[in-house]
């Protein structure tokens, strides 16, 4: 068995322990986050849950130690007032919904209930994704009707493990008719659920989102069997407009860099408010392909031996044709 397999293997049973042990059945019920995604993406993963690759067991994991990480600060900060993933029961209609909130940190003196999420993210965003609040707002919703003579209130902490940023976006309170709407969000998602359970096969509701990347029904969505997907333009033209600022940013940085490179080539290392500005010299290695070619065709091999392709990926977008009316 090579490394990879023994990790996804491994991990594969890690993360359905851990699943179990603190979020039980997911198919019986629906969770705060189940409400706030597609729909259809929802309902497909409850009655056929995919399997995992290791990219995502990974990132997986790369939440559970996130919460870890938190954890452990809090405690060593001498913080004693908060519960880990508690959970609160809202089912009503029979609409099981059970919610799972990473921390509540309780003040008894003020009859005060704050949540904590966390989030680990590749790269920290703007500001918090509407599923991240939709979340939010179901988790004090239901704690709100749990202890009604507490304040609730809910932040949302985000973590970029690579990189070491974190981003804390705060100042949540309860929204009633949020949370209204989210229920009953809730009660049609689990209606429709039933029914394709029961085989009716109702027309699933589906929400595009730059999500749907990571969506394992991408290839059979009826959102995407269509050669336009409109709901995708709103993305796909603020890339565009970020483009376009980072090309003229970067125009706009050359001509700074080689002012200054010029001054300190001419003046030597300078100093201004605290920052020192010096020519930096670094040295990298080139081939002598010349001097390479010659070895080789001595030899009897060419340089062309042991050229291969290497495929790799990116994304393209190019302007499409019109077609004839
Ligand atoms: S591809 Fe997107 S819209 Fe389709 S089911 Fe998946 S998440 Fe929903």
């Amino acid at each position: 068995m090579n490394i990879q397999t023994t990790l996804l293997t491994g991990l594969r049973k890690v993360s359905e322990q851990h699943t179990t042990e603190t979020l039980g059945d997911r198919s019986r019920y629906l969770g705060a986050s189940d409400v706030g995604y597609c729909p259809r993406k929802v309902i497909l993963e409850k009655i056929n849950p995919s399997e995992h690759d290791l990219k995502t067991l990974i990132r997986f994991q790369r939440g559970h130690m996130a919460e870890d990480i938190v954890a452990n600060a809090f405690i060593a900060a001498g913080y004693t007032n908060f519960e880990r993933q508690v959970e609160v029961d809202i089912s009503s209609n029979d609409v099981p919904i059970m919610v799972h909130i990473d921390f509540v940190f309780t003040s008894q003196t003020h009859k005060i209930k704050s949540i904590l999420e966390i989030k680990s993210t590749g790269r920290i965003p703007d500001g918090p994704y509407s599923s991240w609040e939709s979340q939010l707002y179901i988790q004090m919703g239901a704690l709100a009707q749990k202890y009604p003579d507490y304040s609730i209130k809910g932040a949302v902490l985000t973590l970029d493990l690579n990189e070491g940023d974190v981003a804390f976006f705060n100042g949540y309170e309860p929204q009633k008719g949020i949370f209204t709407g989210l229920l009953e969000r809730a009660g049609t998602i689990w209606s429709d659920y039933q029914a394709q359970l029961h085989g009716e096969n109702p027309e699933l509701e589906t929400e595009v989102s730059p999500l749907c990347g990571f969506c394992d029904h991408i290839m059979t969505c009826p959102q995407f069997e269509a050669e336009e997907v409109p709901q995708l333009a709103g993305i796909v033209n603020e890339l565009q407009e970020l483009q376009t600022q980072e090309k003229v940013l970067k125009d706009r940085i050359k001509p700074y860099k080689k002012k200054l490179l010029t001054i300190v080539e001419r003046k030597g290392p300078i100093k201004t408010q605290n920052r020192i500005l010096r020519k930096a010299n670094r040295c990298r290695k080139y081939f002598d392909m010349d001097r390479l070619e010659n070895f080789l065709t001595e030899n009897g091999a060419t340089i062309e031996e042991y050229q291969e392709n290497r495929s790799f990926s990116f994304l393209e977008i190019k302007k499409a044709k019109v077609k004839a009316a």
